[in-house]
């Protein structure tokens, strides 16, 4: 199973691709097409086949490519906006929506799992927040009235199992935990044992409506009623691309000397927080822990952060060996809760998008919801959470204009191999913006010593992208595309890779 990274998941292994079995038939409208196999859209996609809808699922790569393959699947009935943060950003019923919302969704995930017999070692477990300064504490107890204030039981314990010196602990019962890849696998199973139909490798390109979608897709036309968009943010330029912004997390898989994992899911109170759980994969036990996040593209020595993740761990556990680690990338909205629904602007079209470092819970809750909105029924949470809350942002379409006129300014123009080469001092596996003129150039050398040069403006709109050392990606800093080290598409909102410059130069050399 393959990911949007280099660097190898705890999720990943062992877990072969999956293979769908149900045949695509081609000539068939299909009630609804769900772009994305992730956690979004594989919930989705069974909520609604259960519903009696005939869905396919399109997906770009194999299922779990994206964020849900380089999670660490904690599920919480809080989220990173803590329920504080809801009540002054909305009100005292949002907060009390939401985690009716949040208790329904643990519960819709465990009967699923009982359900379909899916083997995702899915398990109960209290979290613990960790408040170690005294302005932390303050935090602490603020969010602990509001999270109880809101319907969730969090209470202040003389213990919590951490060798962090806390001065102050709180735990909140009934969170939960699973193994994220084991769990989406689980879905798609369920989900063609329903009778969906599963693409993989399927690249959703341009759509067209008329009385039904026609997406134009890398495995041909698929033909459908309505669209959603489970891919964790929706392509084009939309308006929620200007009220998301992306961001990156690191995590580490670790065995410990002494064999004594902690049970329970413990955050701390820094910003950002670390976060830690553990977790047994075929035998073996080992602590997952994150944390170092920051805004895609703001660090480009992306190695450094884990080596700062890695000492931090050092200083508080005896680690045996380190045996996974990875990042991956997660979308914060303007108001600290998801935008579930209609796309802005579209009658027919769906998205999720925006659920920052909750998207496993959240990405559940908008199965239920979008399952809701498709199927015609009320869904109490469908106000609080659709994308149209958004009020237009002035000079939108002509930000869309101008960005489009400098992508088409830039392409087209050539480098001749020499002048790359001599910019281009650079050790294999390397890469760098570099000036040309008074332009700029993505290069990066291959473990051949070969340049590979692309034009580094992002074809979504605009911006410049940065270089990610460790999963070795040029990441969009606006609105978190992200591209191979060869240009290629790896995540939208793009549809389109980066331009090469120099290819037949290079091809010639
Ligand atoms: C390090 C880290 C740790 C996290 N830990 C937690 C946690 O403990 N608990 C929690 O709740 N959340 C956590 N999150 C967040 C959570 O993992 C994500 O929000 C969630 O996985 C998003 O799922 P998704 O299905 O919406 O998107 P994704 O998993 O990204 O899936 C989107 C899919 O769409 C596909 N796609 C995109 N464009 C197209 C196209 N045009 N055509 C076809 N397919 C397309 C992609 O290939 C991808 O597979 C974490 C995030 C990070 C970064």
């Amino acid at each position: 199973m393959k990911r949007d990274g280099n660097m190898e998941s705890l999720w990943q292994h062992g877990m072969e691709q999956y293979q769908p079995v149900n045949q695509w038939n081609r000539d068939e409208i299909y009630d609804v097409l769900i772009v994305g196999g992730g956690i979004t859209g594989l919930t989705t996609a069974l909520l609604l086949q259960q519903s009696g809808k005939k869905c396919i699922v399109a997906e770009a790569h194999n299922i779990g490519f994206g964020t849900t393959g380089g999670t660490t699947a904690h599920l919480n009935t809080t989220l990173d906006s803590s329920y504080d943060q809801i009540e002054k950003n909305f009100s005292k019923e949002a907060a009390q929506h939401i985690a009716i919302g949040l208790k329904e969704t643990l519960v819709m995930i465990e009967k699923l799992i009982s359900q379909y017999n899916i083997d995702c070692s899915f398990s109960y477990q209290p979290a613990y927040l960790i408040a170690e300064t005294i302005q932390e504490q303050q935090m602490l107890e603020t969010m602990v009235e509001a999270t109880n204030r809101a319907g969730v039981q969090a209470a202040f314990v003389p213990h919590a199992p951490t060798p962090l010196p806390y001065r102050k602990a709180c735990m909140i019962e009934q969170q939960a935990q699973f193994h994220a890849t084991k769990y989406i696998y689980g879905l798609a199973k369920a989900y063609e044992q329903e009778g969906g139909v599963l693409l993989q490798y399927c690249m959703v390109n341009n759509t067209a409506h008329d009385e039904y979608f026609t997406a134009d897709t890398s495995l041909g036309e698929i033909k459908a009623r309505k669209l959603v968009y489970a891919t964790h943010i929706p392509p084009g330029i939309n308006l929620l691309h200007f009220r998301c912004a992306p961001y990156r997390s690191y995590a580490a898989a670790f065995t410990l000397r002494s064999g004594e994992y902690p049970e329970g899911l413990i955050y701390d109170l820094k910003d950002p927080y670390n976060y830690f759980r553990t977790q047994e994969v075929d035998g073996k036990k080992y602590l997952i822990a994150g944390g170092c996040d920051h805004k895609t593209g703001d660090d480009v020595n992306t190695q450094e952060r884990f080596r700062e993740l890695e000492a931090y761990l050092h200083n508080l556990y005896d680690i045996d060996s380190i045996d996974y680690k990875w990042s991956s990338q997660y979308f914060n909205s303007a108001d600290g809760l998801p935008y579930i629904g209609l796309l802005p602007g579209h009658t027919e079209t769906y998205t999720a998008t925006g659920y920052s470092g909750n998207g496993m819970i959240l990405g559940s809750l908008a199965g239920i919801i979008l399952c809701d909105l498709l199927m015609e029924q009320p869904n109490m949470y469908a106000d609080l959470l659709s994308p149209s809350r958004i009020k237009p942002i002035a000079g939108f379409k002509e930000f869309v204009k101008e960005n489009a006129d400098v992508i088409s300014k830039f392409i087209g123009m050539r480098f001749s191999y020499e002048k790359v080469s001599q910019l281009a001092e650079l050790a294999p596996g390397d890469a760098v913006l570099a000036k040309w003129e008074d332009k700029k150039v993505a290069l990066y050398k291959d473990d051949n010593g070969k340049i590979h040069a692309l034009d580094p403006v992002c074809p979504h709109a605009g911006c410049l992208v940065a270089w990610n050392m460790a999963e070795k990606s040029w990441d969009c800093p606006c609105h978190g595309s992200r591209f191979s080290c060869n240009g290629a598409l790896l995540t939208g909102p793009s549809r389109k890779g980066l331009t090469s410059l120099l290819w037949e130069d290079i091809e010639g050399d």
